[in-house]
C-alpha cells in the first residue's frame, strides 16, 4: 500500500480533532489580553469545532476568532470600544462555502433578465421593456426563464410584440430549460437572420409559411443569435461579480470554490480583492487551459493571498457529460438508451498527466466525473500519477461524484481523493434519473453515507447557477433528501442521507480541509478568521421541512458585517 494512504487518513483525523490555534489563543490566567473588537453573547452557536461544539459566545479581535466559550468568560473580554452583538438566543453558524460553484457564471446570470416565473407573454416583455428603460440604445438585452406552457397555451410565440415593445435593443430570451430562443426583429437583423438563412444541424429556425423566421430558434439554431452578443465588458463583469457577491452574502456564503476559471477571470478577481471589492473567500480551480495551467504551475501553488480572498493552487477537468442528456459516461448503457453508455470528454490519459504535472507543481487535481464510468476512470488515473509519485496530503478532488460502482466508493478514502458533492443535485434529478439507470445503479448514486463511511469527507456545494445559490438548499437535501414539498415520503434512498451535524461540517469545515483552509476557517475556532452567520431559525433542531424557509440575518467576513437582512 502506497504511504500517502496513511498520510491522508492521519491528516482527517487531526482535522477532526484538533484546533490549531486554540490553546495559545485562549485566555489564560494571568496574561493580560487587549480587549476584543467584538463580543458575540446570547447565542445558540454551532461552531462546527468538534472541541467545542455548541457555545453561548465568543470574541473576535483583529479579524480572528480569540475565544469561544460562556457568555461570562466573554464579557471579561469586552473594552470601552468593544462592539457587543446580542443574538438573542438566535442560532450562529460559521460562514458557510459553497464547494463547487460558478463565480463568473452566477454574475452573468445576475446581469440578465429573469423570467423564470412570468405567467404570460405580456409579463415577459413588460420586464424586458422595464430592462430597455435603463439600457443605452443599441445594447443588447439578455433574459431567461420563460415557459410558454405557463401562458395558458403552448405555442410559441412570434416576435411581432416584443419587436414593438423593444424597437431600438436587440433582445435574446433564452428558454427555463434552455433549448429554445425568443429573439426580436432587431436581434435577428444583427444575426443577419432571413427566410434565406438555412437551419443549421442540430438546430431548428421556426418559420411562418412563407418561411420568415418567427422569433423561436430551437437548439443549436439559438447559437445563430448567441454568438452576436458581445461578452461583458471587464467593468461590466466587475460590477456583476460584485452583485453575485451580495447575493452570496445575503445567503449566508462568505466563500466559494470556483469550479474552472480563467486566467483573465482569475485576474480580475484579484485586481478585485486588492482593491478590496471582493469580500468573498474565492478558492479557484483553474480551467484546464494549456497555456493557463504552464503558467500557474510555473508560479506554484498559492493560498490566502489579499488577506484570505484568493487560492490559487487547483486545476478543474473534465472526464465526462451530465446525466440529463445521457453524456454521463457509464460502465453499462443507459437504461432508457440500450446503444448508449454516455462518453468521456477528456482522454484518461490527459487527467493522469495533468495529475501527474500538477503533484510535481503541488496543485490539487479535481475532475468532473458524473457516470460511474466516468468515476472510475478519474480514481484510475489518479491512482497511476500517484504511484508514480506517491504524495502526502494532495486532497485530490472528484467533483459531483454522483453515479459510483460499489466497487469504487472505498476507493475514494484508499487513495485520499475527496468526493466534492452537491446535495441539490439528488433532489433535482431523483424524479428522472430512475430511468435513466434503472433500481440497481441507483444504490451508488449520490451515496453520500456510503462515502462517509469509509472515512472521506464530502464538501457540499450548489453548483450555482446551474442551480440554485442557497446553500440551505442543499443542507436540507442532504438531510432529508427529498425536495420543497416533502416528496417523496420517508426520501429517496434515506440510508445515504447525512446526519445534521455532517452537513453542517459538509458547508463549512469540510470544503475549507477540500480547499487547504482548515487553519484558517471552516468553524468558529480561536486562530480562524471570524466569518459567520446568524439565522433566524435553529436549522439543527427545527423539523427538516422547515429549514427551507430559514431566513439568515446577518452575515459576518473576518468580524466586520457584510449583510444585514432588510427586515
Ligand atoms: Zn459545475
Amino acid at each position: 500500500m502506497p504511504t500517502f494512504t496513511v498520510s491522508c487518513s492521519v491528516l482527517v483525523a487531526l482535522l477532526l480533532t484538533s484546533a490549531p490555534h486554540a490553546a495559545a489563543a485562549q485566555p489564560s490566567a494571568g496574561m493580560p489580553q487587549p480587549p476584543a473588537d467584538l463580543i458575540v453573547t446570547n447565542g445558540r452557536i454551532y461552531t462546527a469545532d468538534p472541541a467545542r461544539p455548541l457555545v453561548d459566545a465568543f470574541a473576535v479581535r483583529g479579524g480572528r476568532v480569540v475565544f469561544t466559550g460562556s457568555a461570562r468568560e466573554a464579557k471579561a473580554l469586552a473594552g470601552p470600544a468593544t462592539t457587543v452583538v446580542d443574538a438573542n438566543g438566535r442560532t450562529v453558524i460559521p460562514g458557510m462555502v459553497d464547494g463547487h460553484a460558478h463565480f463568473s457564471g452566477l454574475a452573468q446570470k445576475l446581469r440578465s433578465v429573469d423570467l423564470v416565473g412570468t405567467r404570460s407573454l405580456d409579463e415577459v416583455i413588460a420586464r424586458v421593456v422595464e430592462r430597455a428603460r435603463r439600457t443605452p440604445k443599441g445594447a443588447w438585452i439578455v433574459g431567461r426563464g420563460w415557459d410558454q406552457n405557463a401562458w395558458g397555451h403552448t405555442a410559441f410565440p412570434t416576435h411581432e410584440a416584443l419587436s414593438a415593445a423593444t424597437p431600438d435593443h436587440p433582445v435574446l430570451l433564452e428558454r427555463v430549460d434552455g433549448h429554445a430562443a425568443y429573439v426580436n426583429a432587431a436581434a435577428m437583423q444583427r444575426a443577419g437572420l432571413t427566410a434565406a438563412t438555412k437551419d443549421p444541424s442540430g438546430g431548428r429556425i421556426v418559420r411562418d409559411t412563407k418561411g420568415n423566421p418567427t422569433g423561436v430558434l430551437i437548439d443549436r439554431a439559438s447559437s445563430l443569435v448567441e454568438r452576436q452578443v458581445p461578452p461583458l465588458s471587464r467593468q461590466e463583469m466587475r460590477a456583476a461579480l460584485r452583485d453575485a457577491v451580495a447575493r452570496m452574502h445575503s445567503l449566508g456564503l462568505v466563500g466559494m470554490h470556483d469550479a474552472g476559471a480563467s486566467r483573465e477571470q482569475i485576474e480580475l478577481f484579484a485586481d478585485m480583492a486588492q482593491q478590496g471589492e471582493l469580500n468573498l473567500r474565492v478558492y479557484v480551480m483553474i480551467a484546464d487551459d494549456a497555456t493557463a495551467l504552464d503558467h500557474y504551475f510555473q508560479m506554484g501553488p498559492r493560498s490566502a493571498l489579499y488577506d484570505g480572498q484568493l487560492w490559487v493552487r487547483a486545476v478543474k477537468l473534465y472526464a465526462d457529460g451530465a446525466m440529463g442528456s445521457r453524456g454521463a459516461a457509464l460502465l453499462e448503457p443507459y437504461s432508457d438508451d440500450p446503444n448508449n453508455s454516455g462518453l468521456l470528454l477528456s482522454a484518461p490519459a490527459h487527467i493522469e498527466d495533468v495529475a501527474r504535472r500538477g503533484l510535481a507543481a503541488g496543485f490539487q487535481v479535481n475532475t468532473h466525473a458524473i457516470g460511474d464510468r466516468g468515476n472510475r476512470v478519474v480514481l484510475d488515473a489518479y491512482e497511476k500519477a500517484l504511484d508514480a509519485r506517491p504524495t502526502a496530503n494532495h486532497r485530490f478532488r472528484v467533483e459531483h461524484a454522483q453515479i459510483l460502482h460499489q466497487d469504487d466508493i472505498p476507493r475514494f478514502a484508499q487513495l485520499g481523493v475527496i468526493p466534492s458533492m452537491q446535495a441539490s443535485h439528488q433532489t433535482s434529478d431523483m424524479y428522472w434519473i430512475g430511468k435513466r439507470l434503472g433500481p440497481t445503479r441507483l444504490y451508488g448514486a449520490y451515496a453520500w453515507q456510503s462515502l462517509l463511511q469509509t472515512g472521506v469527507v464530502i464538501p457540499n456545494g450548489s453548483d450555482f447557477p446551474v442551480e440554485e445559490v442557497n446553500p440551505l438548499i442543499s443542507f436540507h437535501a442532504s438531510i432529508a433528501r427529498q425536495d420543497a414539498r416533502d416528496w417523496p415520503a420517508g426520501g429517496w434512498y434515506p440510508e445515504q442521507r447525512m446526519s445534521r451535524e455532517d452537513a453542517l461540517r459538509s458547508m463549512t469545515l469540510w470544503p475549507a480541509y477540500a480547499g487547504f483552509q482548515e487553519q484558517l476557517m471552516g468553524s468558529i475556532t480561536p486562530g480562524k478568521y471570524a466569518d459567520f452567520v446568524v439565522l433566524d431559525q435553529d436549522i439543527m433542531r427545527i423539523p427538516a421541512d422547515l429549514v427551507l424557509r430559514t431566513r439568515v440575518l446577518s452575515t459576518w467576513l473576518a468580524g466586520r458585517l457584510v449583510y444585514k437582512t432588510p427586515h
